[in-house]
């Protein structure tokens, strides 16, 4: 059996090469540095995922959220967070937060291997009746651009098509909410208490916060269903020839470069891969093992 989530997808589509050596070979660096978004993301998504779950408790929020990345940041945006979307969200009924999927992925042609979809989904929420995953995002700024993309995006659109087949229900869109990364420092004349401060301030005021409401277009989920086959051979093509073609363009982005670039660039991988890499069994390390379960509210 072989996982298939929205992240090893878009890793080959990115670099087949680095979906490879990543999902393929199992290798992962010894020495992972998170990024600063990566971290900042998963701190929030640890606060938002309490907040919903103690039925939009501030407290739970922040408490659990302590020690963790920026912790200043965080409570800065929970609390705002609250401030702004509380009277809002007490007529919604959050119905999951959290929730994993598994599902095996049907009619592959030509395709013997046993393929499951996973994924963790932010929150099912439901409004009039209708269900609409919870999807949360931090972005440094929100302009039209980013919230153009929204209605394009395939990681949601994955997770309604995959958890509609496990419940057995319909999703029929997103509750989307982007929270802005602000870039305020400490000043040189500033208590660290003042500045927490001052980032509360900043996240009662306007333009932090973003929420959208798509609505899926009916014939969205059989083009999710189409997309994920189309990935699917070209990865089993791939796997058929032992050809895993590289993308330079891919070897530096956002000025991080690849956590692959040593074994990409080394004479002798080998050497590379014994004193880098680790072999680990499970390279989804956004999924632990799914249970298919989920925790109701
Ligand atoms: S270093 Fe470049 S070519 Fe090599 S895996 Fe990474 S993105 Fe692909």
């Amino acid at each position: 059996m072989k996982i298939l989530t929205q992240s090893s997808i878009k890793t080959f589509t990115s670099c087949p090469r680095k979906y490879w050596y990543k999902f393929e070979q199992n290798l992962l660096p010894i020495e992972v540095e998170e990024s600063d978004a990566l971290q900042w993301g998963t701190a929030l998504h640890r606060g938002l995922a309490a907040y919903y779950s103690a039925n939009l408790s501030l407290d739970a929020a922040i408490e659990a959220c302590k020690g963790c990345y920026k912790e200043e940041f965080v409570v800065a945006m929970l609390t705002g967070y609250d401030n702004r979307y509380r009277e809002e969200d007490s007529s919604l009924k959050i119905v999951e937060v959290e929730s994993k999927f598994s599902q095996t992925i049907r009619n592959l042609k030509r395709n013997k291997t046993h393929w499951v979809a996973r994924g963790i989904l932010d929150g099912l929420v439901e409004l009039d009746g209708e269900l609409y995953l919870l999807e949360h995002k931090t972005a440094s700024d929100i302009d039209v651009a980013y919230i153009e993309k929204i209605w394009a995006d395939f990681q949601t659109m994955f997770y309604a098509t995959y958890y509609s087949q496990q419940i057995g229900r319909d999703i029929v869109g997103v509750l989307y909410n982007v929270i802005r990364k602000s870039q305020k420092r400490q000043g040189k004349n500033e208590s660290f208490e003042q500045f927490k401060d001052r980032l509360v301030e900043t996240y009662l005021t306007e333009g932090m916060y973003h929420r959208e409401t798509v609505v899926f277009d009916p014939g969205l989920k059989q083009k999710c269903l189409d997309e994920t086959a189309y990935y699917l051979s070209a990865i089993q093509h791939c796997r058929y020839y032992g050809n895993w073609y590289k993308n330079y363009g891919a070897c530096s982005q956002y000025r991080t470069q690849c956590q692959y670039f040593k074994l990409c660039a080394a004479p002798d991988p080998t050497i590379i891969a014994g004193n880098y890499y680790k072999r680990v069994d499970n390279p989804h390390r956004e999924m632990e093992e799914p249970d298919a379960s989920s925790t109701a509210y």
